[in-house]
């Protein structure tokens, strides 16, 4: 017997329902069924995801939705009505598909805790839609559970009235129907309309509704309860369904021959298909044709780059260029980004360089799409088309933070409001926050938890495994298999992880379409912005174009410096990158602050670099370096050995094209780009199998697949290298593979870096006002702050009439915004500006408005109203003062002893004694000379103890961060030193990690840090 679902929901129900489409149709496969239905609630965002599923495995779809419904919209809000019911609506043909997109969107513009629609909606847009009565808390069947017989006859003839024989009482085979059923059925045969069968499925198989249980339980922030479900909402086997109804509520006259009957016949009277758009041509103003205006845009960027002459090789490339752009189809799209990067330019805001792959097209950077030379920086357009897929090729376009809804606003002028949304994407759950929520609702030890969650390995959302990591963790760790055995339902979370778990905004995505948007998805209005329904992967499978408009804080931090020191925004990118001063700032390792620098990875391979040799292709190589493929696979550290000790490497001796392709990364393989060139230039292989090759080359699981174009590559390399050779190369490929990063990536990263350090050394008062006032993580804060202090710059403190609400450079100095005051939001520090008179400590509180006590007593404790600050402040003092409630006479012990102090942290104060001892040291008493100590600079960890009269406290000190700490330290210091120390307290008070210690004498000045 066939049986279809016609009501059944996936995890885009989202916290309602269980499964992924994919998850969903191995099961519907398994079951033998050739039709299904999706219908979640009022949403269509598993659409595209599902309809290719059902192709994939030859069973049809059905496009429907559940969406919630009251009797007028405008009397739910009026009335705070919360009671809904719920409808079951399927899409007949094309009309119906789009009407169901209508409801769906208008479902979402009336949101009231959840999507509602009523009765007006949905007879002005029934047209194609075959309505069901829903479940057991839909439209008729409440009225039935409340005995309301009369009234549930009349609502079945008002809906007749306009649906006609579009209309089907819906039923389900919980017992909870017993009763109402057999009303249900005499309904139906007053009123002569059909009754059919769902079960309302919202996970796949017998004996899973906990899942389900275990969604509501997080929808809900409650614990888990086992009394709470519906067993048998899940996919049945047609038999056992026919059985089951026969038994339960009888089969008069072959009564459930008929239902069954009828659920084939609405099955097949489906038929609707989804619709996609084709994507948008550039909107000219007048009838212009779309590649003249690329080629004449392209050549005014020849001049405007200054690259009139550039010779044979730009000739070459743009031909080329040009030729796969044109035969993808592309130049419409390239227009339409270039338009947008070019727009903004106008407006003075800063765009990036073009981070992804977009950098390796010449095309891109004459649109002024891209600010790289990619012939200059050796960096390749089949990075950024793979002339074998029709996917769009990905432009990464980052704009200053700030100003990015302007630039959406000019793309929704230019297209039309209505060809243009913002994006919706959904959150999901990962390995650890499933963890935690099952943890939570079954009332696991959150201690225990972590032991699982400590041998989890977080994977990228793309590796195929990547949602499974839960379940791995459980196969390899015999800890949490301990767990386990202790407390079975943490396994539950596996359930949990990849599944949807809500809806929101994409923060950088936009989408256009050649229609109307409402034609091919639900759009939904939200705070006076667009969204679409669908996610932009969806988006772009409909035939609508994405753009991603990323918003990138280090380009809003580059914008404000320019604009402080009166330069344009354009003019970031005629900074020369030989400039010695900014070069030695990465030489210096003065990297505090600096975009992709931060980090200690990336401040250590700098350091691992002999300075004379570090120029920008070298700040590019560390930002690829400083990960922890390179660096724990010790390829890093072969390519320090070799630029130090200019050591002849193997590879550079195997053959002149691979010395051509690696000299400038001294015979190492750091960038995917350069494998793309051996595997084309030295081995002849074909554009599509080096893509090929570059794709599986990252995945875990691709070492097999990319051992099988060996055979490939000996036969292209015959010619040139013997056998023994050729496997060399090919396994030093292989395993550089799975980490390296991507040149165009590393160079755009690497000029943003080097843009930061040019101001940061040429103008470092507005760098570090910029940076702080960009800065909302307050640790990272102080960390710029231990920087400024280092550097010799005064930090004034806030201070009532001379500070604005942000910080600012006040004579050489930076002068401490009224917003840094614990206590004092933005807009009091606004209205403390601008009330000039009020500077003095005791006015008149009371008659300004607006300034609570607290903020009164916040100021008065920072001491902002004093008219002068103490010359002792020469750290700004004070500011940490109020950030940490420390004072300055108290003792450094005392202060990491408070308890106040957790985790990370920064602390001043004076020491007492400190003695250094550390692990050479040790060995050393122990009777060893120190040359015969095996590999000194291998011990991790030096120890300092500090200790004062009546306490002793060791703090650790990385070798890898501190490399000649030693005896440094503790010569310096001096019992009336001020020492700044940045931290982490992890085991108790006395035992703490130092992250970075300065050290000050009497007059402020820097004696080590
Ligand atoms: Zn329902
Ligand atoms: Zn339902």
């Amino acid at each position: 017997m066939q049986f279809t679902d016609l009501h059944l929901h996936s995890t885009f129900s989202c916290l309602d329902a269980w499964g992924l489409p994919k998850q969903i149709l191995k099961r519907a496969k398994d079951l033998g069924r050739k039709t299904i239905a999706v219908t979640d609630h009022a949403s269509i965002s598993g659409y595209v995801q599902f309809s290719k599923v059902c192709k994939d495995n030859n069973i049809k779809m059905i496009y429907g939705i559940e969406p919630y419904m009251v009797n007028s919209i405008s009397s739910m809000f009026e009335n705070k009505e919360r009671k809904k019911n719920h409808i079951t609506l399927l899409a007949e043909n094309e009309k119906g598909y789009k009407n169901i997109l209508k409801l769906a969107s208008e479902a979402y513009n009336n949101f009231y805790y959840y999507p509602t629609i009523d009765w007006n909606l949905l007879f002005d847009n029934s047209e194609g839609i075959i309505l069901l009565s829903g479940c057991w808390g839909g439209i008729v069947q409440r009225l039935l559970f409340e005995r309301k017989v009369d009234e549930a006859e009349k609502l079945i003839y008002k809906i007749k009235n306009v649906f006609g024989d579009r209309f089907y009482l819906e039923t389900q085979h919980y017992t909870l129907f017993n009763e109402t059923f057999k009303i249900l059925y005499a309904l139906s045969k007053k009123t002569e309309t059909p009754i059919v069968l769902t079960c309302d499925v919202h996970f796949l198989e017998k004996g899973q509704a906990f899942v389900q249980e275990m969604l509501h339980a997080i929808r809900e922030r409650r614990q888990f309860d086992d009394k709470l479900f519906l067993e048998d909402a899940y996919q049945w086997n047609s038999d056992d369904l026919f059985s089951l109804v026969k038994t339960r509520f009888g089969n008069e006259g072959n009564l459930w021959d008929k239902i069954f009957d009828n659920v084939n016949i609405v099955s097949e009277r489906c038929n609707a298909a989804i619709l996609k758009d084709i994507p948008p041509k550039f909107p000219f103003k007048n009838k212009e044709d779309s590649k003249e205006e690329l080629i004449k845009l392209c050549k005014s960027g020849i001049i405007s780059r200054g690259l009139k002459g550039g010779g044979k090789v730009y000739q070459e490339r743009f031909d080329r260029e040009l030729k796969v752009i044109k035969e993808k189809n592309f130049i419409d799209y390239l227009l339409i980004v270039a338009d947008l990067v070019n727009w903004a330019k106008t407006q003075g805001i800063l765009t990036g360089a073009g981070r992804g792959s977009s950098s390796g097209s010449l095309i891109c950077n004459l649109l002024g799409i891209t600010e790289l030379d990619p012939i200059k920086h050796d960096l390749l357009f089949d990075r950024f088309i793979d002339e074998t897929r029709s996917d769009l090729p990905d432009i990464d376009t980052d704009f200053d933070s700030d100003k990015r809804d302007l630039v959406k606003d000019y793309a929704a002028e230019t297209f039309g409001k209505n060809k243009v949304c913002d994006v919706v994407t959904f959150a999901r759950f990962k390995g650890k926050n499933s963890l935690d929520e099952t943890g939570k609702m079954f009332s696991i030890p959150i201690n225990v938890v972590k032991i699982v969650k400590d041998y989890l390995f977080e994977r990228n959302e793309k590796d195929e495994r990547g949602y499974e990591t839960i379940k791995d963790t459980f196969q390899f760790s015999k800890e949490a298999q301990k767990v386990a055995m202790e407390y079975p339902d943490i396994l539950k979370a596996c359930f949990l992880e990849g599944q949807l778990r809500h809806m929101g905004k994409h923060a950088a995505g936009i989408i256009i379409g050649n229609k109307p948007l409402e034609e091919t998805i639900a759009v939904y209005e939200k705070k006076g912005r667009k969204i679409s329904s669908v996610e932009m992967d969806d988006a772009f499978d409909l035939g609508l174009i994405k753009i991603d408009l990323l918003g990138v804080k280090v380009l809003s931090i580059l914008n404000d410096i320019a604009n402080k020191i009166g330069m344009k925004a354009a003019d970031i990118y005629n900074i020369p990158l030989t400039d010695k001063k900014t070069i030695k700032g990465f030489q210096e390792y003065d990297v505090d602050g600096i975009f992709q620098f931060e980090g200690d990875a990336a401040k250590n391979v700098l350091k691992q670099m002999p300075k004379d040799k570090i120029d920008f292709d070298q700040i590019a190589a560390s930002v690829a370096l400083a990960r922890p493929g390179p660096l724990q696979s010790g390829s890093a550290n072969s390519y320090f050995s070799v630029m130090k000790e200019n050591k002849k490497v193997k590879n550079l001796d195997w053959h002149p094209i691979i010395y051509n392709i690696t000299k400038k990364t001294f015979g190492q393989i750091v960038y995917q780009e350069q494998v793309m060139k051996i595997l084309r230039e030295f081995a002849n292989f074909s554009i599509e199998d080096t893509n090929k090759c570059r794709k599986i080359m990252g995945k875990t699981e691709g070492k097999q697949e990319f051992e099988k174009y060996y055979s490939k590559f000996l036969e292209g390399v015959k010619d040139k290298i013997d056998d023994t050779k050729a496997r060399d190369i090919w396994e030093t490929i292989k395993l550089s593979g799975e980490y390296l990063f991507n040149r165009s990536h590393a160079v755009a990263y690497a000029l943003l870096a080097f843009q930061s350090m040019y101001f940061k050394q040429h103008y470092p008062l507005e760098f570090y006002v910029s940076r702080l006032n960009y800065e909302d993580d307050e640790e990272k804060r102080l960390r710029i702050l231990l920087d400024v202090s280092r550097s010799g710059i005064r930090i004034l403190p806030p201070q009532l009439g001379k500070s604005s609400v942000f910080w600012k450079v006040e004579n050489n100095s930076l002068r401490s915004g009224l917003r840094e005051i614990k206590g004092i939001g933005e807009k009091t520090a606004e209205k403390l500006v601008s009330e000039e008179y009020f500077i003095r400590k005791d006015f008149d509180k009371n008659k300004i408005k607006g300034i609570t006590q607290t903020a009164f007593k916040a100021l008065d404790n920072a001491h902002a109203f004093l008219d002068d600050i103490p010359l002792q402040d020469f750290f700004g003092i004070y500011k940490f003062n109020i950030l940490n409630k420390i004072s300055p006479e108290r003792k450094l012990l005392e202060t990491i002893k408070d308890q106040n102090i957790s985790g990370s942290f920064i602390v001043g104060g004076i020491f007492v004694k400190m003695t250094i001892k550390d692990i050479l040291e040790t060995k050393r008493v122990k009777g060893l000379p120190t040359d015969k100590v095996k590999n000194p600079d291998k011990s991790k960890y030096a120890v300092m103890i500090l200790s004062d009269e009546t306490d002793r406290c060791l703090a650790f000190i990385d070798r890898f961060l501190f490399f000649k700490i030693g005896k440094k330290i503790s010569d310096a210091v001096d019992n009336e030193d001020f020492v700044l120390i940045e931290g982490t307290k992890n085991m108790g008070w006395n035992m703490i990690n130092i992250k970075d210690i300065v050290i000050y004498d009497k007059k402020g000045k820097v004696k080590y840090g």
